[in-house]
């Protein structure tokens, strides 16, 4: 009966496809063998497996297992002939994958089970090769064998790619796409593989290639794909950025390499945009504490809001020194994590979308502070941060006018500040919400202008109450040889005065700065020489004493 297993006839099947796995049980012993195709795509243990019924079940969706249950016991029971059945099953990635399992039940003279035959199909519409790029999909990953020989593996993706769609439309970022991987298979060994991994992101596994190597491929990439000419002959600046990971030393398994890939690129897109990223124990360290600050600011948020609190920092009057208004800055201090700063913690908010909710707690509060001054203190114009992820949920509008109105506050002191502009990849959409917001009386800022070229484009297209120019053209003002910034900032507010938009000077640290930006005709004036961003009780002793800044 083992012959079964040995026989030759299952070896050409078992090899005649890569997206057809066959397995065939011998029911006397309750072993079976597993094509090697489906032993590496299940991710089983081995050809040969003792009891597979047990095994497979495992496999199997929890909402599929009673169909597939049902229908092989129908098939050994004898009353349906063939075991033939859809149900889903993990794959060695732990995704589920939709399979079609066909199989028969062979028997002896006196109808007992003796071989029991089958194979499985992916129809799940997964195919070989990606339909746009022509480049193999993710699904072929397990064919490779990292543990083989050495070599090197890049995730490269394209920067701003949700941008360049917005800008151009969607044929144009396919086009890109095309013409970006044709690059990337150009550039590499015949030996390297190159794969889509998902949209925008490319996977290329260096088989026997060693750091330099993959570092000079990557070089000569951005080289030949910093500008990308189109049919039309438009041509489109693009940036990519990459992580890379050594094998076997920094991955021994598929699932590890493709984590710390993901977790390197993450890394270079975050923090060194546009470069190579070899992952490292750094990397892996970071990555441990974005989860942790992630669970950490989940449980307060869920524990209404402990630990998070706003600071406020003075908006100051340049003629009369007095403090007209404050910036709401969110700090917070978790239950096991205090130590971090905003903008860590914004970050990991902004990655897995907590922003939202913070966000909604951080208008409240702003707003309920501004109403509890008016009676002491007057109108204080009260500005938040708002990230342009916040301004793109559906519910922000409704929510913040609705909050406006429950506490009772006159829109026109309240200033939103729109922070990183240069992630706005719809300027068009973020317009029409401004306006509406505008008409209603709330104020508009765009925060840290001139960080990028992007805010001079979001001014041709945003209406806008203030722009609040950077701390980087203002902290040295005072220093020798830095004429520029002095040039800088003068012409942003000339264009502020043309424009008819209110300005507020960020980032004075010192007496000179002070000096200087005291002359230069911003509405407001912010920074550390004044006041440091202060708790609620530090920022009423500062308008009791009348203090002037
Ligand atoms: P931002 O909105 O540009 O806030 C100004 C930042 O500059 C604050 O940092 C403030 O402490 C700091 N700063 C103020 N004056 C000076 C100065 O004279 N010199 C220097 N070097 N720095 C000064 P902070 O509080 O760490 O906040 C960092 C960023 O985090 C903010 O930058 C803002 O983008 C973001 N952020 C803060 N609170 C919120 C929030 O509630 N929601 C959102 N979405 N983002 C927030
Ligand atoms: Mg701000
Ligand atoms: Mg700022």
């Amino acid at each position: 009966m083992s012959d079964i297993f040995n026989n030759e006839l299952f070896e050409a099947f078992a090899s005649a496809s890569d997206n057809v796995y066959i397995y065939v049980c011998d029911m006397a012993t309750d072993v079976s063998r597993w094509s090697k195709a489906s032993v590496k795509y299940f991710g089983l243990e081995g050809e040969y497996i003792k009891e597979a019924g047990n095994v497979w079940a495992q496999h199997i969706h929890p909402d599929d297992l009673d169909v597939y249950l049902a229908d092989v016991e129908a098939v050994f029971a004898g009353t349906k002939r063939n075991h033939d059945c859809q149900y889903r099953a993990k794959n060695f990635m732990g995704e589920y994958v939709w399979i079609e399992c066909k199989g028969s039940v062979i028997r002896d003279a006196e109808g007992n089970p003796m071989i029991f035959a089958g194979l499985m199909t992916r129809i799940d519409g997964q195919s070989k090769y990606d339909s746009l790029t022509g480049l193999l999909t993710t699904h072929e990953m397990h064919h490779f064998d990292f543990t083989a020989q050495p070599g090197a593996a890049l995730l490269i993706g394209v920067d701003g790619f949700r941008k360049i769609v917005g800008n151009y439309g969607y044929n144009t970022g396919d086009e890109i796409l095309i013409e970006f991987s044709r690059k990337i298979k150009h550039l590499c060994k015949p030996e390297w593989k190159v794969l889509r991994f998902s949209g925008d992101e490319f996977l290329v596994i260096a088989f026997g290639a060693e750091r330099q190597n993959v570092i000079d491929f990557y070089k000569k990439l951005r080289q030949e794909t910093d500008i990308i000419e189109l049919e039309d002959e438009r041509k489109i600046n693009i940036s990519a950025s990459a992580g890379g990971v050594l094998f076997p030393q920094d991955a021994d398994s598929r699932e590890i390499l493709i984590n710390n890939l993901e977790h390197s690129l993450d890394y270079a897109k975050n923090n060194q945009r546009g470069t190579l990223v070899f992952f490292s124990e750094e990397i892996a360290r970071k990555h441990e504490r974005g989860l942790a600050l992630r669970d950490d600011l989940k449980q307060c948020m869920k524990n209404n809001f402990k630990g998070f609190e706003l600071f406020f920092q003075p908006f100051v009057d340049p003629a009369s020194h007095s403090i007209v208004g404050c910036e709401c800055l969110l700090r917070w201090k978790g239950e096991k994590i205090k130590d971090s700063y905003p903008m860590e913690f914004i970050r990991v908010l902004e990655d897995y979308g907590g922003i939202q909710e913070v966000g909604f707690w951080v208008m409240e509060q702003a707003m309920k502070q501004q109403v509890a001054w008016r009676d002491t203190y007057g109108e204080l114009r009260v500005s938040f941060n708002v990230s342009y992820q916040q301004f793109l949920d559906d519910t922000f509008e409704d929510r913040l006018v609705a909050c406006a109105e429950k506490c009772g506050v006159d829109p026109t002191y309240i200033v939103i500040e729109l922070t990183e502009s240069c992630r706005v990849d719809n300027p068009e959409e973020l317009a029409v919400v401004f306006d509406r917001l505008r008409k209603r009386g709330f104020k508009i800022a765009l925060d840290d202008f001139g960080t990028a070229y992007a805010s001079l484009e979001m001014l041709k297209r945003l209406h806008i109450d203030y722009i609040k120019i950077e701390h980087s053209f203002v902290r040295e003002l005072a220093e020798p040889g830095h004429d520029i910034d002095y040039i800088i900032i003068e012409n942003l507010l000339k264009m502020c005065r043309h424009l008819g938009y209110d300005s507020i000077i960020e980032g004075v640290e010192n007496d000179k700065v002070d000096d200087i930006v005291r002359t230069m005709d911003a509405t407001m004036l912010q920074g550390y020489h004044y006041s440091r961003p202060i708790c609620r009780t530090d920022f009423e002793k500062l308008l009791d004493e009348g203090k002037k800044l």
